[in-house]
């Protein structure tokens, strides 16, 4: 008689942020050692809980950050070391810095897309060693989903919730409740001592055959090639102009008013379809965090799909920019770029 197989360890990538930072002089710094520093948190839980978790391996990057240096390079190098190790894990844990963790798991999702197992990021508002840190409870929160099979997306574990990564913004600065996902319900909740997911609202049902990952190189796109423009009252057309004809930029992501509005500025319009002219991906959506946008509900929405500018319906700033940034960085048509745009891909819109 063969012995059981033994279930797949997990595997936790740790790239820095306030989780494993230590107080310095300078302030807090991204700390190393994450290994011994995490058992011994861990080995502070309840004899029950700590016995529950699921083994795991620990991959430490050597130059672990403050996530507010991460580029789209980071989210390349993060999305190959998963996608090169993933079959040897039954899922994935990223430990990362709070500030750009939603900018991250965005892009994670669009390059690793039909994953068949758990990436779950998450952080901390305090550090591990901090009194009164929410780090061991989001550690925990995170392998605990992540060793639930029926979950196959790029979530965000914190604070007792688990969302769809694609969806999720940092929302406070301080608080340990700094993650919401305003126009997509929680995909699971830590209920008694348990993860718990919702049914329905995961990806697991789209996810037919083999993971088709993309991991094109996001390398010529790393410093200025796509731009984010918030919109303020007063804007003047030469100063968006002046933006979108950066030669390095290939794309923009416009962020205009409520339901997706913008003044009825000739120039500004022409400077947008000036830009699109030069075969710059551009696409728009709201300031306002909760809700889509319908170009030409109003007039003054009207001329925007007419400058080429894509509607980006009810996503985030994370999963608007780090879309276009994944569809610049493959070698496809305008055309298809557009099409793809539009398209859900991940649960996105
Ligand atoms: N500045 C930190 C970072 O993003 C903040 C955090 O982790 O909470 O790396």
């Amino acid at each position: 008689m063969t012995a059981p197989r033994s279930p797949l360890p997990l595997l936790v990538i740790y790239t820095g942020g306030t989780l494993g930072m230590l107080e310095t002089p300078q302030g807090l710094e991204p700390g190393g050692d994450i290994e011994r520093r995490l058992y011994r948190a861990l080995d502070g839980l309840p004899p029950t809980r700590r016995a529950s978790l699921p083994s795991f391996e620990i991959l430490a990057f050597p130059d672990p950050i403050d996530s507010s240096a991460a580029t789209p390079r980071d989210w390349q190098r993060l999305a190959a070391e998963i996608a090169a190790r993933y079959r040897d894990y039954a899922g994935i844990v990223v430990l990362h810095g709070t500030d750009t963790l939603a900018w991250t798991a965005s892009s994670l999702a669009y390059q690793l897309q039909g994953l068949d197992r758990p990436v779950v990021v998450t952080g901390a508002m305090r550090p591990l060693e901090a009194e009164g840190s929410d780090a061991l409870a989001n550690v925990e929160l995170a392998l605990r989903f992540a060793a639930t099979p029926a979950l196959q997306e790029v979530a965000i574990a914190f604070a007792g919730r688990l969302l769809r990564g694609v969806r999720s913004r940092k929302w406070h600065t301080r608080v340990p409740l700094a993650f919401e996902s305003p126009n997509y319900p929680p995909l699971g909740e830590w209920v008694g001592d348990d993860p718990v997911l919702y049914p329905g609202r995961g990806l697991e049902r789209q996810q037919r055959g083999a993971p088709r990952f993309e991991l094109p190189d996001y390398a010529p796109l790393a410093r200025g090639g796509v731009a984010r423009l918030v919109l303020w009252p007063g804007i003047d057309a030469d100063q968006v102009a002046a933006w979108l004809a950066a030669p390095s930029l290939r794309g923009a992501l416009l962020e205009i008013w409520g339901g997706g509005n913008l003044p009825q500025d000739p120039a500004l319009l022409g400077a947008l379809a000036e830009a699109s002219g030069a075969g710059k991906l551009l696409a728009a959506i709201s300031q306002c965090p909760v809700g889509d946008i319908t170009l030409g509900h109003y007039a003054a929405g009207q001329g925007l799909a007419g400058a080429g500018v894509l509607a980006g319906d009810a996503m985030t700033p994370e999963a608007a920019l780090t879309k276009l940034v994944h569809l610049l960085a493959q070698p496809l048509d305008d055309a298809e770029r557009r099409r793809r745009f539009l398209t859900p891909l991940v649960g996105e819109r």
